[in-house]
């Protein structure tokens, strides 16, 4: 018998093994109300739990390994930092003063307003931090109660290079302390491939299945499954022939990604002799780290909504200390660092009125931006300290408008001047790059670019945008179709726009790491490409056995025959064998 469950798969990879259930445990909170004199205790209570849970994170960080270390030391900082969060921690202490209740019920209320606040807000970063909530409080709650952190739990198995771990979520401390016991591979019933928890297995090259729904009650203890994080299917099975079929694809998949790998070392240049360029989208140290090991140009993408938590939203100097440490991992390679795009989220009281009913088409990227102006200033000023120890160029989201990108041009100008009166050096030539990912900003490339260095097409909102098909909505995920007619003339109207300002075009949405498209693009004449480390070998060995000049050709025959079928047909003839 067989039983199939599915989720989203996160990293790429299959994993056989025996499941093992990573039980929470129910913690019992009790809820009570404090006599006038037991108030103070009760703080203190809470307090010694801060410290308790600061402590677990410590340990679990000094038992690991470098690699893990590396790449899941900042994620555990941010959970550190979260403990002592004035909007989480310091509100707990204000209820259980004004509402005279205990530890574990003010931690209760105060998260269930900060998800409150959270979930008027649709937005990936957003998602993220209410993850980081949520376990920053289970870590808090269980020092309450004084039951011991799961994965540092003994029951857990010593080693776990057999065994797929099932959980209902999994933190990143968690997915490094598993790691360290070679866990083969992970299922969890929440989370998003947006998580910490996804980048970590991404960047430790784990397989991972996230949001099987009622997996817990689904799989059992010790029975043997088979997880494939490509499709994003697990299977539970005592059929030997499947594991040995799976085994087997297990093997070629490493082969073929050693295969792959071969051609990280060769020229970027197509068969017939075309230059390309590959950068990565990159956004915490191990990606970083990742894309210099795979000899990427750069990073042409740093998402900086997912680097710093809200309240560094006005911190320079932490958001300084985290692009300085990218600039200095690249050794000389440009950074790429986008302004904020987070929705519009914890806005001054004032602002929160101008969100709307319609987050996508509301208060996001430079739009936010330019109404919380001492935020962006922070932002500007701390990439401008940072691009004094190697090259960074400042990327601006969601722009519609030529003001917008004059403002914020201004803005540079100004903090620039203003750092130096303060004796510190910033890049004087800094370049400023624009996301064409609104029809309005494919249609006027051209005028747009003249006020740039550089564009980067963001496919995935620019689909979203002129199909007016919301990305994440699986009703109509059938429409998302980057490979339409529509799509590919916005996106010949923006290479030719960017080509009569005279300015480079790069394009850094998912379709730059999808080896499919990669005839398409280069193509249509675009050369510089921006992509997730784990898409860089598949796409460059797409990339170097293309001829150039015959997928120009083929895309010039499509675009001057209004009845050329677009799709996959289109795809396939512009492949290294169409
Ligand atoms: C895009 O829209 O293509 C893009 C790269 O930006 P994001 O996915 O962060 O919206
Ligand atoms: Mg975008």
């Amino acid at each position: 018998m067989i039983l199939a469950l599915s989720g989203s798969g996160v990293s790429d990879g299959i994993a056989l093994g025996q499941l093992h259930v990573l039980s929470r445990g129910e913690l019992q909170l009790p809820e009570y109300h404090l006599e006038s004199d037991e108030v103070e205790t009760e703080v203190e209570r809470l307090r010694a739990a801060i410290e308790a849970a600061t402590a677990v994170l410590a340990e679990t960080e000094r038992q690991l390994d470098d690699e893990t270390r590396d790449s899941t030391g900042e994620l555990l900082q941010v959970h550190r930092l979260m403990l002592r969060d004035s909007s989480l921690t310091g509100a707990a202490e204000q209820v259980i003063r004004d509402a005279r209740v205990n530890a574990e019920w003010a931690l209760d209320r105060q998260a269930a307003e900060l998800r409150r606040r959270f979930s008027r807000l649709d937005d990936a970063y957003i998602a993220l931090r209410v993850e980081d909530l949520d376990q920053v409080v289970r870590l808090l709650q269980s020092r309450l109660a004084d039951q011991p952190e799961r994965v540092l739990d003994a029951r857990v198995p010593h080693r776990l290079d057999d065994t797929v771990v099932l959980a209902a979520d999994l933190s990143p401390a968690e997915l490094a302390a598993l790691h360290q016991r070679d866990v083969a591979g992970l299922i969890t019933e929440h989370g998003s491939v947006w998580s910490h928890a996804a980048i970590v297995a991404r960047a430790l090259n784990i397989p991972m299945v996230m949001a099987v729904h009622r997996a817990q009650r689904l799989l059992r203890e010790g029975e043997p499954v088979i997880l494939d994080s490509h499709y994003g299917i697990v299977l539970a099975t005592r059929d030997e022939r499947l594991h040995g079929h799976y085994a087997e694809k297990q093997s070629a998949a490493r082969q073929s990604r050693r295969n792959l790998e071969r051609y990280l070392t060769v020229p970027a240049c197509t068969r017939d002799g075309l230059r390309f360029h590959l950068f990565c989208n990159a956004d915490l140290a191990p990606e970083i780290r990742r894309c210099r090991e795979l000899g990427a140009g750069g990073v042409g993408l740093m998402r900086s909504e997912f680097v710093f938590t809200f309240d560094e939203l006005n911190d320079e100097d932490a958001q300084y200390r985290i692009y300085r440490e990218a600039v200095e991992l690249l050794d000389g390679r440009p950074l790429t660092i986008r302004t904020l795009d987070a929705g519009a989220d914890k806005l001054p009281d004032d602002l929160k009125r101008l969100s709307g009913p319609n987050p996508a088409l509301g208060l996001r990227g430079i739009r936010m931006s330019l109404a919380m102006q001492e935020s962006f200033r922070v932002q500007l000023r701390a990439m401008l300290r940072a691009s004094c120890h190697g090259p960074v160029r400042i990327l601006l989201p969601m722009i519609s408008q030529v003001a917008e990108i004059r403002r914020a041009r201004e803005l540079i100008v100004q903090c620039r001047e203003q750092l130096r009166g303060e004796g510190v050096r910033a890049d004087p030539e800094i370049p400023i790059g624009g996301m064409i990912e609104t029809p309005a900003a494919a249609l006027m490339t051209a005028q747009f670019a003249r006020e740039l260095d550089f564009v980067s097409i963001g496919s995935n909102d620019l689909v979203q945008y002129l199909l007016a098909v919301d990305r994440q909505d699986e009703l109509v995920s059938h429409l998302f179709e980057p490979a339409s007619r529509a799509v590919i003339e916005t996106l010949a109207t923006i290479v030719t726009g960017a080509a009569r300002a005279g300015r480079p075009v790069q394009i850094c949405g998912e379709l730059a790491g999808d080896p499919r498209f990669s005839g398409l693009l280069i193509g249509l004449g675009i050369t510089q490409f921006s992509l997730p480390p784990g898409q860089l070998a598949a796409v460059k060995s797409t990339l170097v056995k293309l001829d150039a000049a015959a997928c120009r050709e083929t895309m010039q025959a499509f675009l001057n025959d209004p009845e050329a079928e677009a799709g996959a047909a289109l795809l396939d003839q512009l492949g290294p064998s169409g």
